[in-house]
């Protein structure tokens, strides 16, 4: 894996100072340290659902993404459309460095096209400033990646806290949001417990937590069980599905994995930066 990407993934979670040129342009975010574990000390609210049926969600025009270093070029992305509606649940398959993640990166405003347009929920993401594209990512979409991307020194409920805290929820929201997404992965009583002292399934388990805990529109996840042994990738992936399905979550899942890939009611094949074939599961 390169290195930006885990920084990335963190960068997504804790908002404007993620890495990359549109971060870079972002303004510095609050310390996500502060207050971690006094705001979990308390109480309640409702959630709401996520995503209207039927409405597009993601909406990719001739987009291109080229990766300048010093006088060479890599073109990861050559010219991809793909419509999303609300509610999807599509899995984008490709082998290594055909720009999947990339597509997912841009996806989730973590980067910007070379050219063409991303509108995600309505919304041109060009036309979103920095502070807005932070303000969306952090309050729509949830991340999953394939390492966790877990704060190693937090336990299971602060790091599923973290996306609430950095948009300053109340505590009373935190708490009941916090408890709903562990008990909804099945890891209510691991919630004291770091990542160390986490299996792989639960760590990615804790990771989907707190994807959940915001109540995204969007999920996107980049081979979330990569890293997994096929039982416990299937408990994960069936976590996706729930979430999908009972919170009519759009879900955008990134995989080499044929199985992996059969959760999706689409598959959309990626090769050399281009759509080259899209299947129904
Ligand atoms: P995949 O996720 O399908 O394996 P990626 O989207 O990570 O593919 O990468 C697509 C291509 O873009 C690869 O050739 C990769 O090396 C290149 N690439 C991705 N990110 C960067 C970057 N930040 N700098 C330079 N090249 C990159
Ligand atoms: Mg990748």
């Amino acid at each position: 894996m390169r290195g930006p990407c885990g920084a990335r993934a963190l960068g997504a979670l804790r908002s404007s100072d993620a890495p990359g040129p549109r971060a870079a342009r972002g303004k510095a975010a609050g310390s996500f340290t502060c207050g971690a574990r006094a705001v979990l000390g308390c109480a309640l609210t409702a959630r709401h659902g996520c995503g209207t049926p039927g409405t597009a969600m993601i909406a990719l025009r001739d987009v291109h993404k080229v990766f300048r270093q010093g006088q060479s070029e890599v073109r990861a992305l050559s010219g991809v459309s793909l419509d999303i509606a609300a509610g999807d649940f599509v899995s984008i398959m490709g082998p290594s460095g055909s720009g999947k993640s990339t597509l997912l990166h841009l996806v989730g405003g973590l980067d910007e096209p070379t050219a063409g347009e991303i509108v995600i929920d309505g919304t041109a993401i060009s036309r979103m400033t920095d502070d807005e594209i932070t303000i969306f990512r952090r309050r729509k979409i949830g991340f999953v990646f394939q390492f966790f991307n877990l704060l190693p020194t937090y336990s299971a409920e602060e790091n599923v806290a973290l996306p609430l805290l950095l948009d300053r929820r109340p505590a009373r929201d935190v708490r009941a949001r916090v408890d709903a997404a562990l008990a909804q992965v099945g890891l209510g009583h691991r919630r004291r417990h770091r990542p160390d002292e986490l299996s792989g399934g639960e760590m990615q388990r804790v990771a989907l937590a707190r994807a959940l805990v915001i109540d995204p529109l969007l999920i996107l996840a980049d081979e979330p069980t990569g890293n997994l042994d096929t039982r416990t990738g299937e408990h994960v992936l069936d976590l996706l599905r729930d979430a999908n399905r009972m919170r009519n979550c759009t879900v955008v899942l990134v995989t080499h994995d044929a199985q992996a890939a059969a959760y999706g009611q689409r598959i959309v094949h990626l090769k050399d930066g281009a759509v080259v074939n899209e299947t129904a599961a």
